[in-house]
């Protein structure tokens, strides 16, 4: 963080910008915003200690290094207003546009997401949700801008913070700018989060560097004097960089058993021409003269990378028997590498073209980035839900319709008000008497365009008609109201639960009629509040008892036939399991219960595998045969234990990054995330590791706080 940086002013902001943004009113409308945000931010500080304003200046300048257009500058100064300052999204609305409104909305929304790094799963995850929640790439933009400079004052943080932030910059925001082909913003997040994350090895490298410079520069300088003669010679305009590698760079070729001294392309130059053409000419002249290494030619010109890089690749035996690694690629080829998708503004613009124009549309934008996205991470097996859930996303056509307060709602295209009024929930829908779309009241039958903004009138007593169904386009809009008017839930429910208990007591091997009698039916009902039993069967059915809690109420659980009585004779505290009687035996966690630390357990003797250990009431074990026995924790037993919780949602909308969230947020490490059953209603089953009952205990509480949940039950397979 230079001092400089730290006192920017609207004058060098408009002087640094004016060297791309021509247009008067654009300019004033930079100010109008820079003055917007100074009022709103004043009186609040960075823990750093400079007043907000600093921050959100800083930001702005390093979008404007990457030649970011003017509504994305102008969103760069809102960024915080929202979130920080409280300004509400339609002040911004009214003052600066919609266009301007979504992008600062889009990084609100992208702020509240907590990232966890905790596993591989979860970072490409998470990389998936920042770009499909983003309506406009130029969203994900700001906030990479966003995150650097907080990487850069990240020293205000307290150490622990630090580490976390920098695991984060590294795994999921350095990636995406290099989806984004962003380099100069990748490769400033990827050294600053080494230098958090492994300070001892930055530090090092730093100073082996600083060590070696004086003798570098000056083979550099004198390479340069060669290619430039040469290229004079021969009549091609040209310029040479010295190239820094980055330390992240370097760090990475380290790690993978290099020495120091053998990372031969430290020493690098850049030649930059006018024409492709140029390029294959330059190369042809370097290689004629200096030896180039075998194998270490590379064309992206012909051949460019997923994200735009273009460049010829070699490396020579130079000067003094130096090897130098060259970059040659025209003007506009080092733009695209250092800035990547933002140079296309400035260089589109300069045609007379824009933005919006470059790419027709959000989905194209999209599809773009993902494309890169997917190819980049082909090496690492991306899971094939991630692509495929990804090409639903960019293929389906889809609009973008806001509530009054600014969530999106995403519908098919040709949904009308009801579409809308489902999607926010069941309830809402249902009880629909009228919509008012962009302050005009509308038909129910009312086509939503793109970015409507959308306000449902409901009424509690009112009910759904049957006309609806011709009404709405969403499938699921339609089969929620078909359902509705399905009187015959109840039934079905019923039946369902009194097969459940059938098929459960031939299991235990207790008769049907011996088990419902009057007198287990009222001590039954008394238990679960409940008053016959057809209600009984209905609460088994919709999953509002268990059928194994129905029947141990009257076959208590003690009826599992008691372990024999062994004192426990020693005790093994390697192990999680203390078997009573028995030192050395292979003992497994049963995975259709999944038991964790604190469960009431029972082992199970299995022919020729030892010990399985599964919960007291799993329904896998034969209580029937005398093969259990008696097993308990080992209080030392100090690891996670991996269980598997059903969660239960009561409508069809997608909680996954919700539910994730929760789940991350109690530290709790998921090892993955499914959606079951995507009917009415949704049905997730996370996998995660837990420490032990209370922290398992403490989970379930936390998720079932969320008003969508229906319930959460552990699997049971
Ligand atoms: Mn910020």
């Amino acid at each position: 963080m230079s001092k400089a940086e730290e006192k920017i002013t609207v004058d060098d902001l408009i002087e640094k910008v004016s060297s791309y943004i021509e247009d008067k009113e654009q300019i004033d409308t930079i100010v109008k915003a820079y003055n917007f945000a100074k009022e709103k931010h004043k009186g609040q500080y960075r823990k750093s200690g400079e007043p907000y304003i600093n921050h959100v200046m800083s930001v702005t300048m390093i979008l404007i290094s990457v030649y970011a257009d003017y509504e994305t500058i102008v969103a760069g100064l809102l960024h915080d207003i929202v979130s920080e300052a409280g300004v509400d999204i339609s002040e911004v609305e009214e003052k600066f546009g919609s266009n301007i409104a979504k992008l600062v909305r889009g990084v609100t929304q992208l702020s509240k997401i907590h990232f966890s790094t905790e596993n591989e799963y979860l970072i490409d995850y998470y990389k998936k949700i920042i770009v499909g929640m983003t309506e406009d790439v130029r969203v994900i933009i700001i906030k990479l801008a966003d995150r650097l400079h907080n990487m850069r004052t990240l020293w205000a943080m307290p150490e622990d913070r630090q580490k976390v932030k920098a695991h984060e910059a590294l795994e999921i925001l350095a990636p995406i700018a290099h989806h984004l082909g962003i380099h100069k913003i990748k490769s400033e997040l990827e050294d600053l989060s080494l230098r958090y994350l492994k300070p001892d090895v930055f530090y090092d490298i730093v100073e082996k560097l600083n060590k070696t410079k004086i003798e570098r520069d000056k083979a550099v300088y004198d390479m340069e004097q060669e290619v430039t003669n040469l290229l004079n010679e021969h009549h091609i305009p040209h310029e040479i960089k010295g190239r820094a590698k980055s330390i992240y760079s370097i760090y990475n070729k380290l790690d993978k058993g290099k020495k120091f001294s053998d990372i031969y392309d430290l020493l690098a130059l850049r030649i930059l021409v006018n024409t492709e053409q140029e390029c294959y000419l330059a190369l042809g002249l370097i290689h004629s003269k200096f030896r180039p290494l075998p194998n270490r030619f590379k064309d992206y010109v012909a051949m460019p990378k997923a994200n735009m890089y273009q460049s010829l690749h070699t490396t020579v035996f130079g000067i003094d028997g130096y090897l130098f690694e060259i970059q040659i690629r025209t003007y506009e080829m080092d733009e695209v590498a250092e800035n990547g998708i933002a140079s296309h503004w400035a260089y589109k613009e300069n045609g007379g073209s824009n933005f919006a124009a470059n790419f027709q549309s959000s989905t194209e934008q999209k599809l773009q980035l993902f494309k890169s996205i997917i190819d980049l991470s082909q090496d690492k097996l991306s899971s094939e839900e991630f692509v495929t859930g990804v090409q639903e996303e960019v293929l389906d056509d889809n609009i973008y319709c806001f509530t009054p307060k600014g969530d999106v709602i995403e519908l098919p295209k040709g949904a009308t008000p009801l579409d809308f009024a489902y999607k926010i929930h069941t309830k809402v829908g249902e009880t629909t008497v009228g919509a008012i779309v962009n302050n005009n009241i509308v038909p129910l039958n009312h086509e939503l365009q793109n970015n409507d903004i959308v306000k449902i009138n409901t009424n509690k007593n009112s009910t759904p008609s049957k006309e609806w169904l011709n009404m709405v386009k969403a499938a699921t809009t339609r089969n929620k109201i078909k359902s509705f008017f399905t009187k015959n839930d109840r039934e079905i429910y019923v039946e369902r639960g009194k097969y459940a208990l059938e098929k459960e007591l031939r299991k235990r091997k207790i008769a049907f009629n011996d088990f419902i009698n009057d007198e287990n039916i009222k001590i039954i009902c008394e238990e679960i509040k409940v008053d016959d039993l057809e209600e009984i069967y209905l609460s088994i059915g919709n999953g509002k008892a268990t059928v194994n809690g129905v029947i141990n109420i009257i076959e208590k659980p003690e009826d599992i036939p008691t372990p024999k009585n062994i004192k426990i004779t020693s005790k093994n505290t390697d192990a999680d399991i203390i078997v009573s009687g028995i030192d050395k035996v292979k003992v497994n966690l049963a995975n259709c219960c999944n038991p964790v630390y604190g469960d009431e357990i029972v082992g199970y003797i299995t022919k020729g595998n030892g010990i399985t250990v599964h919960r007291i009431n799993c329904h896998n074990l034969d209580v029937l045969e005398d093969r259990t026995l008696e097993v308990s924790w080992n209080n030392n037993a100090n690891k996670r234990y991996m269980t598997s919780l059903l969660i239960y949602a009561n409508d069809s909308e997608n909680h996954m990054l919700d539910l994730v969230q929760s789940v991350s947020t109690m530290n709790v490490s998921v090892d993955g995330v499914k959606t079951i059953n995507r009917g009415d209603k949704a049905i997730y089953e996370i996998n995660c590791y837990v420490t032990g009952l209370e922290q398992l205990n403490k989970l379930i509480l936390a998720i079932n706080k969320h008003n969508y949940i229906e319930k959460v039950e552990r699997a049971m397979k």
